[in-house]
């Protein structure tokens, strides 16, 4: 029978679900929901989502980003296969959803599909983020074989100039090469997975774009086709990253020549309920937004994650969430 893309997509999804997986999702939902009737922080289940960092080292350079600027406070490397091994054997079964990706390239490390063939021996759906220019031939063998389920792409920009406005030091042309051999390989298998997802971040540079993408993607076969918009750092004076199409955006005009967050933030964040984020050593952080980790609950090299998801740091900070999370600097221009 054929099913369509969608269908794909979410079968291997349901395929990794448990009953403990969905009792406890239950539980999180609840404590989120009781949290916020309390205006104080309850915790009832275990960490339904991971992103897990293989490796903070990266081949391009793009200006908004730590790993491209080689700017982290933080120390970089590579995840060990051991410390890896035991974060999915002591979490796998409460997690439906693990994503191989915080910062950086995730190709660039030596053992990344091993990586994914431990996390799908254990059970658990995965995904990863890449900027594709590593999808050589031996590379889309291993990783077709690792039992990969989702595979998200970035690229913003369709002609080499705008896309390498961005993505400095990247080269289109390699991208390209690298998403058809994937997605070409995988159908002459008959394989279904990974499903392939092109994510476009939305700027005022590449927003012409966007009419000749879905040709582009088309021509692809990509799966998918996502259109994001795009965080910026200092945008109450505006910032050329802003589109002109504010349907991109998540910033608008004040009224008073500034710019405003389209959505105002509410003091909840339904993430901070569901799962965490770990770098390469180990250290367990509440956010991707917390890129040179600067909120730090423990290291699940010393401590189970069990043990740190409900420690007192972790209450404090879901704590301050609720009460104002205007005084969180990474929470302040989210839109979560
Ligand atoms: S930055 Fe704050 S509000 Fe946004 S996802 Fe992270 S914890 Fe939640």
């Amino acid at each position: 029978m054929q099913l369509s893309k969608k269908r794909i997509q979410w079968l291997g999804y349901w395929q990794h679900l448990s009953f403990s997986k969905i009792w406890n999702l239950i539980q999180l939902y609840l404590s989120f929901q009781v949290s916020r009737l309390l205006q104080r922080p309850i915790m009832w289940g275990r960490p339904a989502t991971l992103s897990i960092e293989p490796t903070t080292s990266c081949n391009l350079r793009c200006p908004e980003c730590p790993s491209g600027l080689r700017s982290f406070t933080r120390p970089t490397g590579m995840i060990a296969i051991g410390l890896f091994e035991k974060i999915i054997q002591e979490n796998h079964q409460h997690l439906h959803y693990l994503h191989l990706y915080f910062q950086g390239e995730p190709f660039l490390h030596p053992h990344f599909t091993k990586l994914i063939e431990i996390a799908h021996t254990y059970g658990v759906y995965t995904a990863t983020s890449t900027n594709a220019h590593y999808l050589t031939q031996a590379n889309v063998a291993k990783t077709l074989q690792s039992g990969l389920r989702q595979l998200i792409v970035s690229v913003d920009g369709i002609t080499q100039e705008i896309y390498e406005n961005y993505r400095v030091g990247g080269k289109l042309a390699k991208v390209e090469e690298g998403i058809r051999r994937l997605i070409q390989t995988r159908n002459e298998r008959n394989l279904r997975y990974p499903y392939v997802i092109l994510q476009f971040l939305v700027t005022g540079v590449n927003e012409h774009q966007i009419p000749a993408l879905q040709e582009w993607c088309e021509n692809l076969e990509v799966d998918e086709l996502q259109l994001k918009s795009t965080q910026i750092y200092n945008y109450e004076d505006g910032s050329p990253l802003i589109p002109t199409n504010l349907e991109y955006s998540r910033y608008i005009p004040d009224g008073k020549g500034k710019w405003k967050l389209k959505k105002q933030p509410e003091n909840k964040c339904w993430r901070m309920w569901q799962g965490s984020v770990i770098t390469w050593d180990g250290r367990v952080v509440p956010c991707c937004f917390d890129k040179d980790a600067s909120h730090v609950f423990g290291s699940v090299k010393e401590n189970s994650l069990a043990s740190i998801w409900r420690n007192a740091p972790y209450q404090a900070f879901r704590g301050q969430l609720l009460a104002d999370r205007t005084q969180i600097e990474i929470c302040s221009n989210c839109t979560e």
